[in-house]
């Protein structure tokens, strides 16, 4: 994907945002200036920046457990819809998807853990308006990691939960089968969530769905073009392998003289 800027490597692996994300940038900014001038900007700035942070701890908790089974990560890419860590290629044993995809969820739920003691209770907390003091800050992304690590965990390919549908799946299917079966229902629900957020208004988690459901057909492709280049080439080395049939005798036609 074009029109992106490359960051900084946190230990190898670059990080890069999209262009797009500096317009993400200036909404926020705006939003926090019309709310409370500078003190406004600054904040609603500095939770955006936070957030993004534990988006890239989620997809660093999936990178360096994909490493750890010898997989290139070639960047981390932020989009205003979120993060993505682009492998070289994903482990088809059931078993390493299984670690590299919960390793992402695993690390929301530990931010949330470790900010729970000084968030205590979410009571008296209205979780729309601006935060304007660290207590509010440390709410805000308490409850940001639930989100995060909860919604990744919907069974909607490629997202987390739907990755980690395919490894079930794969683990009694062959894995193009369970790539399909996971890759439709996370369609199917795609379709209904993009329904669902255009219907209550928001546009932002409707381009998310869609770009879902566009990314869970594209990765089956990407599947199903893999499995059929290696049936071409198991055939191609069986019929190497296979000794050649006797040739049969030239017949030439002779002619007497
Ligand atoms: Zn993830």
């Amino acid at each position: 994907m074009g029109w992106s800027i490359n960051l900084f490597r946190i230990r190898g692996i670059q990080l890069s945002v999209h262009f797009s994300f500096l317009l993400l940038m200036a909404y926020f900014g705006w939003e926090g200036w019309q709310d409370s001038g500078m003190t406004g900007l600054c904040w609603s700035l500095a939770a955006l920046v936070a957030f993004f942070t534990c988006v890239v701890l989620h997809e660093l908790g999936h990178s360096f457990t994909a490493r750890r089974f010898g997989v290139g990560i070639r960047r981390i890419l932020l989009m205003p819809i979120g993060g993505m860590a682009e492998f070289d290629s994903i482990p088809r044993q059931p078993s390493r998807e299984l670690l590299i995809t919960l390793a992402g969820p695993a690390v929301n739920f530990a931010i949330a853990a470790a900010l729970w003691p000084i968030v205590g209770s979410l009571r008296d907390w209205d979780s729309g308006a601006f935060p304007s003091s660290l207590g509010d800050f440390g709410r805000l992304l308490f409850y940001a990691n639930l989100v995060m690590g909860t919604f990744n965990l919907a069974p909607v390919f490629p997202m987390d939960g739907g990755r980690i549908l395919r490894a079930l799946l794969a683990i009694r299917l062959p894995y193009l089968r369970a790539t399909y079966w996971a890759a439709t229902v996370g369609k199917v629900l795609a379709v209904l969530g993009a329904l669902h957020a255009m219907y209550h208004n928001y546009p932002l988690r409707a381009a998310l769905f869609i770009f879902i459901f566009l990314a869970g057909e594209g990765e089956y492709r990407a599947v199903k073009r893999q499995d059929l280049a290696e049936a071409a080439w198991r055939a191609w080395a069986a019929r190497l392998a296979t000794p050649a049939p006797p040739e049969p005798p030239i017949l030439t036609e002779s002619r007497g003289p």
